[in-house]
């Protein structure tokens, strides 16, 4: 048996006619960015995230980007981030001039520790980018707090998260913006890049929709510096034939990680941490994340039976070498550390088969039968 890490190609067979009529209609009507597709997009993603505006723009890193901007931060300022995520967040503070300043995690969701933010907020901080980690929402309320008490803006990077809910609220509700990207492997992706913004803000949405057609306003007229980032309409087109399936598609991912949780306790109960999920908050596992002994033989293993499994994220972003004069060094941030040693994510996908399910954890449960060391688990959140 065969089980990729993720598998699109029935997802796509589904769609298939809808997806070329769509592609057909903007093709013949020729109006390409822009167009009505995005305006359609822009406006269910608000809607659906509660939000007033949405903005479409080329990806989930510019959205982070133009988010930053639009929320006024410049040259010089400083944005809180968390060193255990992609790294397009920091990304993002690092190309609008500012310094990313980094927070550990609470090692139980992976999320930023909100406990530990106001310690790193100085004069220059302007804002904190929260990211819902493989499909979590990030505690919002006592970042929201914070933020209040700074006046600091908050940017909800939820790329891994659409769909997702915290204490009824969803994505972008406690946030000054929240951004989505539609990378093809993301809960809606697109057939290519694509990525958009939500925000409540008025002068917020506007000045960022100026910015992503190169701060023209009115057109061939710059007052401020903008960018060539706009989600086009090809690819609006493919994803509103997929908006109306995701919550379909983010209950099926929550049953997949039910049953691998349910599996995973009965058969590696003393040997593997499951994802721990916040009462109040509505998972929608973008990714399946367990923490393992051995990770790397395990996953050589795996590979060897077919089995895909990837490790988000290896190395903290405190210590990317890029970021190496900003002074970090190792043991700043132990709890983000020892997440990077420990994760392991396993094949998820809405579509993926429950013998398949099965099979991965039969293949995790023959792996460490034979395992010589036989380590236990040191940490539990059950
Ligand atoms: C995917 C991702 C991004 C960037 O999105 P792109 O569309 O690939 O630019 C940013 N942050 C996180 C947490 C992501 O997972």
């Amino acid at each position: 048996m065969k089980v990729p890490m993720l598998d699109l190609s029935e997802q796509y067979q589904s769609l298939k006619e809808e997806i070329f009529a769509s592609l057909e209609e903007i093709m013949s009507g020729s109006r390409f960015i822009l167009g009505d597709n995005v305006k359609k997009l822009e406006q269910d993603v608000a809607d659906y995230s509660s939000a007033k505006y949405g903005v479409g723009v080329a990806n989930g890193s510019d959205a982070l980007h133009i988010s930053l901007l639009g929320c006024g931060v410049k040259a010089g300022d400083e944005v809180i981030v968390p060193a255990f995520t992609f790294f397009a967040t920091a990304g993002a503070v690092a190309r609008a001039g500012a310094v990313p300043v980094f927070v550990d995690i609470d090692p139980k969701t992976y999320n930023i520790d909100p406990a530990k933010i106001e310690a790193a907020v100085t004069e220059k901080t302007k804002a904190i980018i929260p990211v819902h980690l493989y499909g979590q929402m990030a505690d919002m309320e006592p970042i929201a707090e914070i933020a209040k008490k700074h006046s600091l803006a908050i940017i909800e990077d939820a790329a891994q998260a659409i769909g997702s809910k915290y204490k009824g609220k969803n994505v972008g509700e406690l946030g000054t913006t929240a951004t989505y990207s539609f990378f093809p492997t993301k809960n809606l992706g697109g057939y290519g890049d694509g990525g958009m913004i939500i925000t409540n803000d008025d002068d917020i949405a506007e000045t960022m929709r100026v910015i992503r057609v190169h701060g023209s306003k009115p057109k061939y007229y710059h007052h401020i510096l903008g960018y060539n980032s706009r989600l086009d309409e090809l690819q609006a087109g493919i994803l509103n034939v997929k908006f109306p399936h995701l919550n379909t598609w983010s209950e099926a991912r929550r049953e997949k990680a039910a049953v691998y949780t349910e599996l995973l306790n009965e058969k590696l109960g003393d040997l593997v941490v499951t994802p721990f999920v916040e009462e109040h908050n509505y998972h929608v596992f973008h990714q399946y994340t367990i923490q393992v002994p051995d990770r790397s033989g395990l996953q050589e293993f795996l590979k060897e039976k077919g089995i895909g499994s990837m490790i988000y994220y290896p190395k903290p972003l405190h210590l990317q070498p890029v970021f190496s004069e900003l002074g970090y060094k190792e043991g700043d941030l132990p709890e983000t550390e020892k997440a990077a040693e420990a994760v392991l994510s396993l094949p998820m996908f809405p579509e993926l088969k429950r013998e398949q399910q099965e099979y991965v954890i039969d293949q995790i449960a023959a792996y460490f039968s034979n395992h010589p060391a036989k380590v236990k688990k040191e940490t539990s959140f059950a």
